[in-house]
């Protein structure tokens, strides 16, 4: 399963940052394109981090969306209205706009004596 694999990636990073803290949130930058089923991720973590530092915290996962852009008219649209690489406007051959296959720890919360 891929998630598994990802959840476990994400773990050992998440660990490596909190430096020894107990984890809240581990907030997550997921592209569209990164083949990863949400539902499916957030059980994978559960299953990971049971009986480590990042034990009850929470995914918190961004969806980037795919979006493409015309080559001709420029402008820009979701990839998942058309999977056919064409624009709706003009007709033109697009191409993708941004990268949305990244996966990435945005940030990672620990709970803190000072900030509760
Ligand atoms: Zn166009």
């Amino acid at each position: 399963m891929h998630e598994m694999t990802v959840a476990a990636g994400i773990l050992s990073a998440a660990l490596g940052a909190s430096r020894g803290k107990k984890i809240r949130t581990v907030a997550l930058v997921v592209g569209e394109l990164a083949g990863i089923e949400e539902e499916c991720l957030g059980l994978c973590w559960e299953a990971v981090s049971e009986d480590t530092l990042c034990s009850d915290s929470r995914l918190d996962i961004r969806y980037v969306p795919a979006e493409l852009v015309c080559r001709d008219c420029g402008r820009k649209f979701p990839l998942r209205e058309n999977r056919m690489l064409l624009c709706p406007f003009c007709g033109g051959e697009a191409r993708l706009a941004n990268r949305a296959d990244e996966l990435y720890i945005a940030s990672v919360e620990t709970y803190d004596k000072t900030n509760t």
